[in-house]
């Protein structure tokens, strides 16, 4: 199948080397010019658990992208969906399918201004990746993504993608409550991400911390609240916050720095704060609700990033 991978950073790449690597003909693209030069010049340098390898695979800016795909999977950061799918725009056919499978909340809009709702495949992913530089990213451990369609019409569609998913081992299932799902992934976003790096610690060290259980349920509990207003999904405290807790273990993710601690306290880039606890806030204050804890977590954020992003 012709895929075009649309935001090839760390996530990007790991679907698009492994769908190339099952037979697809994928190709990448992406803003940030000197990535695509570097995969263009050199390969796509590669790192996993068993060495190193150059993955030769055509890399495009945006604008000079000239084939129609059958698919596209987009993996910007969540700030950068929309320029995303404007600069693709001239390439998306009437049937081109296109999933989604950024973190956060409040992406389907967005979709829905650029594709037409019985091509829009939402997903979450459990798999990890990291960007060391331009043109090379670190591909270790294990994952699995769960994908639906938006569109009732879409549910054959949406299993045809996971098997061409699984095929290239990427551990698909058809999810019959993706929104369920995206929702409850944002929860432990928006706790451990935007508590580990307002706190400058790692997910076993915040887990460590007398204040760790009850500020996991306080920000859960304004999830749920404005989970069940805006998309009627009913999310039950106690469960997710023990699958969030779980992963204090060491041998679960207790030593990782998630990634907005690794984008802004590290390399100084912008967070997706405004798509976690930033949505929260923002549709909960549209609707008259509280969601104070969210509120002063995004500001706080916002202000960390106005110290470091320059
Ligand atoms: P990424 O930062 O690696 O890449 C996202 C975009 O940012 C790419 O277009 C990339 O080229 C660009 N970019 C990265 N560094 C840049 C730089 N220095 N200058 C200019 N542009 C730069 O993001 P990602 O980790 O692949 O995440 C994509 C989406 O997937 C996000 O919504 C993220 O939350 C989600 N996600 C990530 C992981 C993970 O392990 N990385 C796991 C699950 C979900």
């Amino acid at each position: 199948m012709k895929i075009a991978i649309a935001g090839a950073g760390a996530m990007g790449s790991r679907f698009g080397v492994m769908l190339s690597r099952a037979g697809n003909q994928v190709i990448l693209i992406d803003q940030w010019a000197a990535h695509v030069q570097a995969i263009n010049e050199k390969g796509l340098t590669v790192d996993t658990e068993t060495g190193s390898s150059q993955v030769k695979l055509p890399a495009y800016l945006p604008a000079d992208v000239q084939e129609k795909p059958e698919l596209v999977i987009l993996f910007t950061k969540s700030m950068g969906l929309a320029n995303m799918l404007a600069a693709i725009e001239p390439i998306l056919g009437e049937t081109t399918k296109i999933v989604c499978l950024l973190n956060g909340l409040g992406h389907v809009p967005t979709l829905e201004k650029y594709v037409r709702k019985e091509n829009i495949f939402m997903g979450v992913t459990l798999w990890t990746a990291g960007l060391v530089g331009p043109g090379h990213v670190k591909l270790v451990g294990n994952g699995r993504v769960e994908v639906q369609n938006i569109d009732p019409a879409g549910e054959t569609a949406a299993k045809e993608i996971c098997d061409l998913f699984s095929q290239a081992g990427l551990n698909a299932v058809y999810s019959e409550n993706v929104i369920f799902s995206i929702w409850r992934k944002a929860c432990v976003n928006g706790t451990l991400n935007t508590l580990c790096t307002l706190l400058d610690c790692n997910i076993g060290e915040f887990g460590q911390l007398p204040q760790a259980a009850s500020l996991l349920r306080q920000i859960i509990a304004e999830f749920a609240l404005v989970a069940k207003a805006t998309d009627q999904v009913t999310l039950t405290i106690e469960p997710v916050a023990q699958q969030i807790e779980a992963l204090y273990d060491p041998k679960q993710a207790g030593l990782h720095y998630p990634s907005m601690y690794q984008d802004l306290i590290l390399h100084h880039r912008l967070t997706e704060i405004d798509y976690l606890n930033g949505y929260v806030a923002k549709k909960a204050a549209e609707l008259n609700l509280a969601t104070p804890i969210c509120q002063l977590l995004t500001e706080l954020i916002h202000a960390k990033e106005a110290l470091l992003v320059k």
